[in-house]
């Protein structure tokens, strides 16, 4: 477990507390994310998938991070993780498709 592949230092999701949600756009500029461990790729709901993509996972709280469910079974006992209910303060679902922003298929952290 040691020499799992997908950890590389995620020291700031440590004993954090995570919430299942769809995956939504913390900025509207922004068309995808990934999960912080298997970098495999979040795309909102109504999305079409393919392989290792996934339209709902879990959030840190401030649902900046995502974790996706193989990674999440994987390691929630590894890295002490708390998990809640969603909150009436949980950020919006994004429609898809999106109305207006154009994606720059970008992803800045
Ligand atoms: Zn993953």
């Amino acid at each position: 477990m040691d020499d799992d592949w997908r950890l590389h230092g995620q020291d700031h999701l440590q004993g954090v507390t995570l919430h299942r949600r769809r995956y939504f756009l913390w900025r509207p500029d922004w068309d995808h994310d990934h999960c912080e461990f298997c970098w495999k790729t979040f795309l909102l709901p109504g999305a079409p998938l393919q392989k290792d993509q996934v339209s709902e996972g879990w959030a840190t709280d401030d649902e900046y991070h995502w974790v996706c469910d193989e990674c999440f079974s994987d390691f929630k006992e590894r890295f002490h993780w708390k998990v809640r209910d969603p909150l009436s303060s949980d950020r919006p679902d994004t429609p898809w498709p999106q109305p207006t922003i154009k994606p720059s298929g970008e992803v800045k952290k």
